[in-house]
Order: structure tokens, then sequence, then C-alpha cells
């Protein structure tokens, strides 16, 4: 079984009124690469804060290493990146991270070898006010590693950059986790998530809706859109149909939503033995993008 990193159990926060992260479940194991999905509000840096002793919790707990090491311990095996990056402008990419391993108390020898991964090792003597977004962004990301965490916590890591910026940054994440890190990646936009994370833990008003392998939220059956001349006769055959879990009737005739896997062929053969001749037939599969909305909108 793989090491539980991080626990946390019914991690609450609220502002005033507000509940900002609500009786938050979920548990991290090693060598995974999850995604915390949600709109813009959700509870996503709030729940980090609260993992990195920035956010003091309302209610709840977290335990890191299965409660082997108290989270100021902890923290010291892990990296984060939880704001806009900061370092030393007319400092170059060397001067700031020397001075970041004499503040996280870590060897200056990864230095180089952590420059190369972020592809910033030819820029080392650059001022880092020289960088640009992305480059800076991805000197956030050595510096988190200089101390060869287990674990790295992004939020929203490609926010604001332009396309170039942001392929570079997923690129690598993956190369990351490949080596072998565990990641925490916080963000909106599910076609990240899916391209970067193997699980994920989507947020909505602080609520989890769905924790699990990506695959999860992206697979389903599809669904099949019909019209006939008897429009009724068809209702109640799709209806006799196991696969089909619903049929539902709208302006273009009807849709019969599937709960296990049917081909267009096996369904005209089924509906021609019964002599229900269709004119329309065709089969359909939601939008990842709906498929994400309608599991943060419909519950
Ligand atoms: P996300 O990172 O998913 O965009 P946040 O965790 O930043 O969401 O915010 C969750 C909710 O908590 C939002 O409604 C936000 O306005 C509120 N919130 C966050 N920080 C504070 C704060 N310091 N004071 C009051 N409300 C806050
Ligand atoms: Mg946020």
């Amino acid at each position: 079984m793989e090491q539980t990193l991080l626990q946390l159990n019914q991690l609450s926060k609220s502002y005033g009124r507000l509940k900002a992260v609500d009786q938050l479940t979920i548990t991290l194991k090693k060598g995974n690469v999850y995604g915390l999905l949600g709109p813009n509000g959700s509870g996503k840096s709030t729940t980090l804060g609260m993992v990195l002793n920035v956010v003091n919790p309302t209610s709840g707990s977290f335990q890191w290493y299965q409660g082997a090491l108290d989270t100021h311990q902890a923290l010291k095996q892990i990296g984060a990146i939880i704001e806009r990056p900061n370092f030393y402008p007319y400092m170059t990419a060397l001067q700031n991270l020397n001075l970041i391993c004499k503040i996280k108390q870590c060897s200056t020898d990864s230095i180089q070898e952590k420059l190369e991964l972020v592809g910033l090792w030819e820029r080392r003597h650059s001022k880092f006010r020289t960088y640009s977004l992305g480059m800076k962004q991805r000197l956030a990301i050595a510096a988190a590693l200089v101390n060869d965490p287990e674990l790295l916590i992004l939020d929203e890591p490609t926010n604001g950059l332009d396309p170039e910026g942001i392929h570079q940054i997923r690129a690598l994440i993956t190369k990351i986790a490949e080596e072998g890190t565990t990641i925490l990646l916080a963000s909106h936009l599910l076609d990240e998530v899916e391209k970067v994370c193997n699980q994920v833990i989507v947020l909505k008003n602080g609520v989890k809706y769905y924790e699990g392998p990506v695959d999860g939220i992206t697979q389903t059956y599809g669904y099949f859109e019909l019209k006939a001349k008897n429009l009724e006769a068809l209702e109640s055959f799709l209806k006799e149909i196991d696969e089909v879990e619903t049929v539902e009737k709208n302006t273009n005739g009807l849709k019969a939503v599937l709960n296990a896997p049917l081909a267009s062929e096996e369904l005209s053969e089924k509906l021609a033995k019964a002599q229900i001749f269709v004119t329309h037939l065709a089969k359909k599969k939601p939008s990842l993008e709906d498929q994400f909305l309608s599991l943060t909108q419909n519950q």
C-alpha cells in the first residue's frame, strides 16, 4: 500500500457566515498527481493554506505522514508555491536560489540539477527582474524543489501565462511527477487537471463532489438521439432496454441516456426486430466540460 502523505478530516474554514471549506475529507497517497479542481472561490487556496499552516481551520483536522511528523517538521519535507513568485529582483536566479537554500537550511548541491530541470540553467546569471512571467514561475518551481520534497503543492501555476508558458509548466509538472514526486495541483481548469493529473478532487462552494481517478469523471457511456414517426412506441421500447438509464423527450425527439455500453448497430438491430423504424439515430457523448458542470451544478 502506498504511504499516506496527507490526510484531511472534515477540515472546515468559515469566514463569518461563509463556509469557504466545508467538512473536507481527503487522502493524499504517495506517487499520485492530484488535481484540486473547482471554479474560482470554491475553496482551493483556503484548503492549501490550512495544510500549509497559513490559514487557521475553524474545525476538523489534518495529519501529515499519518501523524509521524508534526506540521512544522512535515513542511520542511514538502515544496509549495501558493503565491506569485517573489524573489529579489536585482539578484540573479542563482543568487536567489542560494539564498532560498540558506533559508530552508538545505544543501546548495542540487541547484544546478533543479535549474536544468526547469530549463533555466543557461539563464542562471540573469537578474530575476529580467525574467518573463513563465520563467519566474519556473524559477519558483525550482526553488520549491531545492530540498527534494516528497510532495509539491502548486496553486494555479499557469494563471496569467501565455500558451507557450502554460505548455512549459504543464510539461514540467508531468516531468517532476515522473521522477516520483507526489503533486497536489489546484486549478480551475478542467483540461489542465485532465492533462496533468491522475487523481482529482472536485470542489464547489467548499464541498467535495468527487474524489477519484481522473478517468472517473470522464467516463460515461453517452446517449442516443432518436426520432421516429411514432415517438410513443419508440419511447416505450427504449425504456425496456437494459442499457438505457433514462429516456427524455425534447424538441429534437428522444434522448436515451445509457448506463452501459451500447453500439449504434446493436440498438438499430433491436429496433428493427421490434419493427420500429427511426428517422434519426445518433450516438453522442457529453463533452468533458458538460460533465464537470453537471458534477458541480446539479448536486
Ligand atoms: P479558490 O482558491 O478556489 O478560488 P478561495 O479558497 O480563495 O477559493 O476562497 C474560497 C472562499 O472564501 C471565497 O468565497 C473567498 O471569497 C473566501 N475567502 C477567502 N479568503 C478570505 C478571507 N481572508 N476573508 C474572507 N473571505 C475569504
Ligand atoms: Mg485560489
